[in-house]
This record gives structure tokens, sequence and C-alpha cells, in this order.
């Protein structure tokens, strides 16, 4: 255990979570697994309560049950391999609630100060939304109603709300003024899990720990950088939630600006929430959105469809409308316009039923200013560096050296560092896992304050009602099982570039 986990279990004071949706997905695969990891790397304090609540009518023993599979099939450290679960289940407690029934939180509020006085535990309250977002109003309401918003002296009072948080700018904004009726803006830490992995916090390590990347790291030695977030899944039977979101909410406002602010900030003063968010907002506010013809030129969207009917076509998903024009896939040119990008392309793209899963940032730096090679008909490949998010985590570092032998021919080499390789397979903590504990010590850094959601939502917003009035390009088409339409890749032809799949390419079997 690292001096920092250790330090992180002397300030975790004890805590009671409540978990609404217990009986769900979320909870079963990742939350619970997490907590588990926790207490198992002793990183839970000596007293905690986990009371589960949902509609589905478990019993305490029942609930420990169900979640005891859930932590063997999906768990980082399993029960099995950890003596811990006798007594992690014994800090496991189940209640049955109605999510709109105000009387069943009366009662939540009287069991939960029942277990805190058992298990001594003072009053510090974390309240996990990990219901449909349809829910989060309703139970924040009865929260706030029944005064468990309210901090006793020298406690707190938390809530965590997990994404998507609105469905576009005005939404979004409703529900944060909805919240802020009960919740103060340093109560409320809203998840976008993709900023709890390891390889998005280390990016800002790698940049911020190493002289050597800062210096180039702007418009003078940049070329381009690349976002990629592919998924090989089709959308399967999410169709009507899907339908309504598109790759646009569902990838693009939370995950994409989210890697694009850590890529494009400046370095804060000091490794702190507000710091970090500050310079994350001056990325999100300095992103061009793309108007008028830029919307046509800049913007690429796109639906699956399987031509000779082998694999999945989306309008022809469960829950999915026939004539639907919902996009599987997007691309995007930004611009930031500062001091340090102008000029420099961030290509964006995300999208469903692709070749592979993988998520990648891929910054290709400008070609060396003259080339002494070129007579002898050598292609040089500018460096570029590849931060390989998932499913493998590493860095990839490409530069050019010279073939052994006569003459001067090159070829292009990767330099790589891969987690797995240095610090075991085990090593990698489950984002989850990172930002329940980040959310029992306060530390806000890694959750997206509310001007970020409004920022990232205002661009979105921007994209959709552009492409919704008809100034944006027509919708395309590509095959399951593709890296994406045609179109995308033109996108970057044009100026003579193409996406990078670096990551893919380095971890693929063979
Ligand atoms: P589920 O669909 O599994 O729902 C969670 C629980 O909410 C259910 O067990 C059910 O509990 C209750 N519920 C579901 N639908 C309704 C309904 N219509 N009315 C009342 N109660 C309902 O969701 P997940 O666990 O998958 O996700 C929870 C939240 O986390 C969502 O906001 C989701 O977007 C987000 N999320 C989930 C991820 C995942 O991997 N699953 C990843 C990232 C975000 P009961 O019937 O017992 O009350």
């Amino acid at each position: 255990m690292s001096q920092s986990d250790l330090e992180a279990i002397h300030r975790a004071p004890p805590f009671s979570l409540v978990i609404f949706g217990a009986s769900g997905d979320l909870a079963y695969r990742k939350l619970l697994p997490a907590l588990f990891t926790l207490a198992c790397n002793d990183l839970l304090p000596e007293e905690y309560v986990i009371l589960g609540a949902s509609r589905t009518p478990y019993t305490d023993e029942r609930f420990r049950t169900h979640i005891r599979k859930g932590v063997e099939e999906f768990g980082r450290i399993k029960p099995s391999e950890c003596d811990r679960w006798p007594a992690f289940a014994e800090h496991l407690f189940y209640q049955h609630l109605q999510y709109d029934a105000p009387e069943d939180f009366k009662a939540l509020q009287q069991r939960l100060e029942a277990l805190e006085t058992a298990h001594q535990v003072a009053p510090n309250r974390l309240f996990y939304l990990a219901i449909p977002p349809s829910l989060y109003s309703t139970v924040v309401e009865n929260l706030g109603e029944v005064g468990f918003s309210q901090e006793k002296e020298g406690h707190f009072a938390r809530l965590i709300v997990e994404k998507p948080f609105g469905t576009d700018y005005e939404s979004a904004r409703a529900l944060n003024t909805h919240i802020h009726r009960y919740f103060r803006e340093d109560q409320i830490y809203r998840i976008d899990h993709y900023l709890g992995k390891e390889t998005v916090q280390n990016l800002l390590v790698f940049r911020f720990a190493n002289a050597i990347f800062e210096p180039l790291w702007n418009r003078h030695y940049i070329d381009h950088v690349q976002i990629s977030v592919l998924e090989s899944v089709a959308v399967g039977n999410r169709g009507s939630y899907y339908d309504q979101a598109g790759v646009m909410r569902d990838m693009f406002q939370n995950h994409l600006m989210q890697l694009l602010s850590l890529t494009a900030m400046e370095p804060p003063n000091e490794w702190d929430a507000t710091q970090l968010r500050d310079e994350k907002m001056k990325v999100l506010r300095a992103v061009r959105p793309p108007k008028d013809g830029a919307l046509r030129t800049n913007t690429v969207r796109a639906q699956y469809r399987a031509t000779d009917g082998s694999g999945p076509t989306y309008r022809l998903e469960p829950g999915v409308d026939p004539q639907s024009d919902t996009p599987t896939y997007a691309a995007l040119m930004l611009f930031i316009d500062n001091w340090r990008w102008k000029g420099v392309p961030f290509y964006l793209r995300s999208g469903k039923a692709l070749a592979a899963k993988t998520t990648e940032i891929y910054v290709q730096f400008k070609e060396v200013p003259h080339l002494l090679f070129e007579a002898q008909g050598v292609d040089l490949a500018p460096n570029a560096l590849s931060i390989c998010l998932q499913p493998h985590e590493g860095f990839h570092l490409r530069f050019q050296t010279k073939v052994p032998g006569a003459g001067m021919r090159t070829r292009d080499v990767d330099m790589r560092f891969n987690f797995a390789t240095t610090f075991g397979d085990k090593s990698l903590p489950e984002a989850y896992e990172r930002l329940l504990l980040d959310a029992v010590l306060g530390d806000a850094s890694l959750f997206s304050r509310e001007d970020e959601i409004l920022a990232s939502w205002r661009l979105i917003d921007s994209i959709l009602h552009g492409w919704e009035a008809g100034e944006g390009p027509p919708l395309t088409y590509y095959e399951p099982g593709s890296w994406g339409p045609v179109a995308a890749e033109n996108m970057l032809a044009v100026d003579g570039r193409a996406w990078s799949v670096d990551c893919f390419k380095s971890y693929a079997p063979g």
C-alpha cells in the first residue's frame, strides 16, 4: 500500500453511505465491488454503514447474499480471495422504500439513525443516486424535506449524482437549481467515472510532473490532437434510452468533453478541486462552437447499418424508431481559442458497433522543419504520443530510428509504458474505488462542477440544434464492426491526416 493510501485511511472518517437504487446494475457490478475492494485494502475506516435503499423487498440477509454474488463476479478483489467478506457484510443493510413516498424517507431516517448509534458512526452521510435520472429530483426533494441535506456541526452531508446530468442545457440547469434548494454546490459530487480512471489522472501527472513534455504542449509543436472513445457493442437492449440520447448526449457531453479539458488545460497552481476545475472551465469556455459552414465541414454524424444484414442495424434495434435520425457515431473538429491552442485542431470521435472497444488520446507533433533524409526517399512519420485509456492503459511515444545497415533508412518505433507490466495486472484501481473514497474524504477534484456541466451542454446543444435545423452534414452510415463512416475519414484526409488506432493496434493479439 502506498504512503498516500495510508494517509487516506487516516483521514477517512466514519461514514454512512445510502445507495438509492441498490438493487440495480450499477450497485451490483460497480459500487459494492468497489467498496469491498476498499475494505480489503484497509482503505475504509473501522466504522461505517452502507445502507441500500430501493423498492425491491430485500431483507438485510437477502441483500447481502445478492451483493456477494455481484462482488464475486465483478469485484477486482473477490470474497473468495479476501477473508474480509463476513466483516464487510456486517456493515451492509437494506431499507425497502418507494422513491416518491415522504413517509418512507422518515422511516429511512429512523433506520439510519439507529444504525449510526449501533455502530458508533458519526452523522457523516453520503447519499448516492444510483437510480434512473428521472427519479433524481424526487429523491433529492424527499431527502431535503426530511432534513438529510443539513450538516450537523462538524459533520457532512453529501449527494453523489450519477451521469447523465440532464439531457440538455436547460434540463441540467433546472436540475441544478432544484438540487440547490437543498444541497450547496460543495455538497454535490457529480460523477463522470472516466475521471476516476487511473490513466486519466495519470494524464495530469504526465503533463505536470514531467518537465520535458509541457514546453511542447502547444500550437508551436503540436499538429493536432485526437480523442477517440470507441465501443464495439451495439445499442442492444438500451434502444429506448439511446434513441432519445444518441452519441452526443451519451458520450460527448461528459466523457469526451472531460478528456478534452484535461488534455488542453493550463497547469493549476496546486492539486485542489477549485483550481483544477477552474482551469478545465477555461478550456470549455474557449472551445469555439462549430457554426454555419463549419457545422457542415467540421462535424460528422452517422448510424450503424449492416448492408448485407449480417450485423446489427440501429433502426432495427428494439426500442428504436425505425425512422430514427439519432446518431450512434459522431466526429467533431473543434478549435480552442486561446494562446496555447489557437489553430490546433482537436478531433473527437465516438461511436457504437465499431471494430473495437478502445479509448485513446493521440497527440501528433509537427513534422521536422527540414527533411534531411528526404533525398533518400524516406517517409518520416511525425512524432506522436498515444495515451491509451482503455481497455489497456499506457503511453506510447513514436519516434524515428535508423534501420541498421548501410544507407540512412529510417523507421518509426514506439517507446512504451504499460501500466499492467510495470505495476502488475491487479494494481489498477477501478474508477469507482477512487471516486467513492474521494467522496468520503471530501475531495471533489475528480467530480464535475455545475459550471463545467453547463458549459459542455451549451456546446453540445449548439451542435445538436444546428443539426436539427438542417445546417449540419447529412446523416451517413457505417458498417457494424468497421472503424466508422467514410465521412469521418474524409474530415481528416482533406488536411492530410488520418485517425489513429495506435492503442488498439499495439495491444491487439498477434
Ligand atoms: P437500473 O436500471 O439498474 O436501476 C437502478 C434501480 O433503480 C433498479 O434496481 C430499480 O430498483 C430502480 N428503478 C429502475 N427503474 C425504475 C423506475 N422506472 N421507477 C422506479 N425505480 C426504478 O440502473 P443502473 O443501476 O444501471 O444505473 C443507475 C444510475 O447510474 C443511472 O443514472 C445510470 O445512468 C447511471 N450509470 C450506470 C452505469 C452502469 O454501469 N450500470 C454506468 C454509468 C452510469 P427498485 O425497483 O428496487 O427500486
